[in-house]
């Protein structure tokens, strides 16, 4: 029995850039902000970088959130205010916790040539760590599991029996599927909403065509998604609770209100010790602040 396939949502990304590499934001979108926990998706690439042009991205902060770093293909250096200093590779996982403020770098530049590939990710703090300490996590090597036409990997949370090291503050999961050509029915958690990201090749949701640069969100109330694949494809599965709180998103800061992203944003501007100091070779990078809301 098919399920309707209205109830998939399809998504449309937008190209953007980071750290002068293109990258496609899946999410926020404006019909949907939020896939459980998951608040931002950037899929970056495919594409080469070499000591003339890199994805380099100086020093920045963040508070309130984690970013969760996936590679298909190269490698990264993250360098964070806590005296991390990671280079990541496929199949690897970065997670950093900002809580109350962390600052980081990510560079390529002198660490990779050649194609880089993935996905850069965030998932909002619920209150009760958002305020809290920041801690940066590298798991080395995942849980993968077998499936009928290809592997998954847990990245975040439990998928098929096994169960991610990362560190998660809310109910989550986020899993990467490499999926060969076949129809696979893929088990899921009634209590979460759930989205697809393409990374790699076309496949269709619940007989929707879903390609790069799309997602298709899913919903609460399913305990399966079916997914068929051509040739082959690589995607990520993200999925978790309806966060209960309303985000208030700024630039790098993912808060409840104005005032504080205006408060994190000075601390900031200021070289507050909230964000400590990043070893980079990178430059600081200072955008204009949000202006404060004006009282009535
Ligand atoms: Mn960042």
């Amino acid at each position: 029995v098919s399920r309707p396939t209205a109830s998939v949502e399809i998504i449309d990304g937008r190209e953007a850039e980071v750290g002068g590499f293109a990258v496609r934001r899946v999410l926020p979108r404006r019909p949907r902000r939020t896939v459980g926990p998951w608040c931002f998706v950037d899929h970056l690439g495919p594409g080469a970088v070499s000591d003339e042009h890199g994805m380099d991205v100086g020093p920045h902060p963040h508070i309130g959130l984690q970013t969760v770093t996936w590679l298909v293909e190269g490698a990264v250096l993250h360098r964070d205010s806590l005296g991390s200093e990671q280079v990541i590779r496929p199949g690897q996982l970065n997670l950093m916790t900002a809580g109350h403020g962390v600052s980081h770098a990510e560079e390529t530049t002198g660490v990779h040539t050649g194609r880089v590939h993935g996905a850069q990710l965030w998932v909002a703090q619920p209150s009760g760590t958002r305020d809290g300490t920041p801690a940066f996590e590298h798991h080395a090597e995942l849980p993968r599991v077998e499936l009928q036409h290809g592997v998954a990997t847990a990245l975040v949370g439990d998928f098929l029996g096994v169960t991610s090291p990362a560190r998660r503050d809310s109910p989550q999961m986020g899993v990467e599927l490499a999926l060969r050509a076949g129809q696979s029915s893929l088990p899921l958690e009634p209590t979460f909403e759930h989205a697809l990201v393409v990374l790699d090749g076309a496949v269709s949701v619940q007989g929707r065509p879903l390609t790069v640069g799309q997602l298709a969100f899913l919903g609460t109330g399913r305990d399966e998604v079916s997914v068929d694949v051509v040739e082959t494809a690589r995607l990520l599965l993200l999925g978790g609770e309806p966060f209960p709180e309303t985000l208030y998103m700024w630039w790098n800061y993912v808060a409840r209100s104005r005032d504080e992203v205006v408060s994190a944003h000075r601390a900031w501007t200021d070289r507050d010790e909230r964000f400590g100091t990043v070893t980079s070779p990178l430059a600081r990078i200072d955008v204009p602040g949000p202006e404060p809301a004006r009282s009535p």
